[in-house]
């Protein structure tokens, strides 16, 4: 069944099967190894460049395969229903790195990094929260001071997806009271990479710090207009926070079919799960939680398709798709029993997973923080909210 009536046209619907089988030949026989390990598999990685998935939003005359943002949608949704880490390095490369970097960047970035970063040669990633900085992301202490057409660059970012492997990072760095996007490089004298992060969930995704110490940077490094860096977090978080929430669709779809299947084959009392009432209604409200959620992922992004994504908006569909993925994924152990408290079930991964979309891309408490601010702000304007 199509996401949304009408969404979807031939060219998505082969990309999902593309993807689909993809992710049944490539990726599932690797998710339990992903989790356990912490094992981040790079040539399966590159290998979702050389497939188009990476550049799916990027124009062909870039290296891209000239989709849109309802093709990301779609790849996100179908790795998150195998392995959600593998789809978090996937948005964070191909959406909160790439993407942004193709919208805001010069000719010469285009030219010089969008390829490589289409094409799977390199990994990117976005770096913006620091150690003394998270939600507050604008009280970050990471510096580039202007000298002429140089700019020197001290610092560090944290808990930045892909950074033990990546080759680009898309970085902001405060200038004078403004803010401005650079692209920093490994190779760049006085960037270090720190320590990978051991995480409850996502494991696979490397997660890491960098430091900058005196990194010299070139005014052809900005990204976007010297100062204009918060405009750039700030439309890129919007468009961010509704492609993630497909990761977290993928998660409560994949705990919906467990459960389905467990209820049908699992018998006790003499009959299957599914015959209990008190099972019944746990379906019944996993189901319709998911669905309200997928129908909210899929309007938002059209607004995200027309270029009228606002805060509200985002800030809502990714609090209610990342709660109920979380309480589907809990759900799906009950049902599973003792079973579903056992690896080898790979139910737990699933709530793993799901916690970390109540903290990514902004938490559960600062997007409750945009909504409600945001209605406040209708109601006292118009006396009603729209
Ligand atoms: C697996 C993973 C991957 C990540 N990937 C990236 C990445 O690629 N790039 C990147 O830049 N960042 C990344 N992050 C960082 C992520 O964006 C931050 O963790 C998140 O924004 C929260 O910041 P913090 O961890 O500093 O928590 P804090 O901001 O310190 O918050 C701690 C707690 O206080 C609450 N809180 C804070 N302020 C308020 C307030 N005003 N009102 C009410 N409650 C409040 C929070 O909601 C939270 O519950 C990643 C994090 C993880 C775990």
């Amino acid at each position: 069944m199509p996401p949304m009536i009408g969404m979807e046209t031939e060219e998505h619907i082969s990309l999902r099967e593309n993807v689909r089988d993809f992710v049944k030949k490539k990726v599932e026989p690797l998710s339990i190894r992903m989790d356990e390990e912490d094992f981040f598999p790079v040539e399966l990685f590159k290998e979702m460049g050389r497939m188009g998935y990476l550049g799916v939003t990027i124009p062909t005359e870039f290296g891209g395969a000239g989709m849109d943002y309802l093709s990301q949608a779609i790849i996100e949704e179908e790795l998150g229903y195998s392995s959600a880490s593998l789809a978090l390095s996937y948005g964070a490369h191909s959406n909160l790195c790439l993407d942004s970097l193709y919208r805001n960047g010069s000719k010469i970035h285009r030219e010089e990094y969008v390829p490589k970063l289409s094409s799977g040669q390199w990994i990117g990633s976005l770096g913006l929260t620091e150690p003394s900085s998270g939600s507050d992301a604008l009280a970050m202490k990471t510096t580039a001071f202007q000298n002429g057409n140089e700019f020197t660059v001290n610092g560090s970012k944290t808990l930045i997806t892909n950074a033990p492997y990546s080759d680009l990072f898309l970085t902001y760095a405060k200038t004078g009271d403004d803010y401005t996007a650079f692209v920093i490089l490994p190779s760049d004298e006085g960037f270090s990479r720190g320590k990978k992060f051991n995480k409850m969930g996502m494991r696979g995704s490397p997660t890491g710090e960098i430091y900058f110490q005196n990194v010299k940077l070139g005014s052809d490094r900005i990204v976007g207009e010297l100062n204009g860096g918060k405009g750039i977090i700030l439309s890129g978080l919007n468009i961010e926070r509704i492609i993630l929430c497909f990761i977290f669709i993928g998660i409560a779809k994949r705990a919906l079919h467990e459960s389905l299947n467990y209820s049908i084959e699992r018998k006790q009392f003499g009959q299957p799960l599914y015959k209990f009432e008190m099972i019944q209604d746990k379906l019944a409200t996993m189901y319709t939680k998911y669905e309200t959620a997928r129908i909210m992922a899929y309007e938002s992004l059209k607004r995200v398709q027309a270029d009228k994504m606002d805060a509200l908006h985002a800030a809502t569909a990714i609090l209610y798709t990342a709660e109920i993925s979380e309480q589907i994924s809990r759900e799906a152990i009950q049902i599973h029993g003792g079973y579903g408290y056992v690896k080898d079930a790979g139910i737990e991964r699933l709530l793993r997973d799901a916690i970390l979309g109540q903290i990514g891309a902004g938490t559960t408490e600062i997007r409750k923080h945009i909504i409600s601010g945001a209605l406040i702000k209708q109601f006292k304007e118009n006396s009603r909210i729209e």
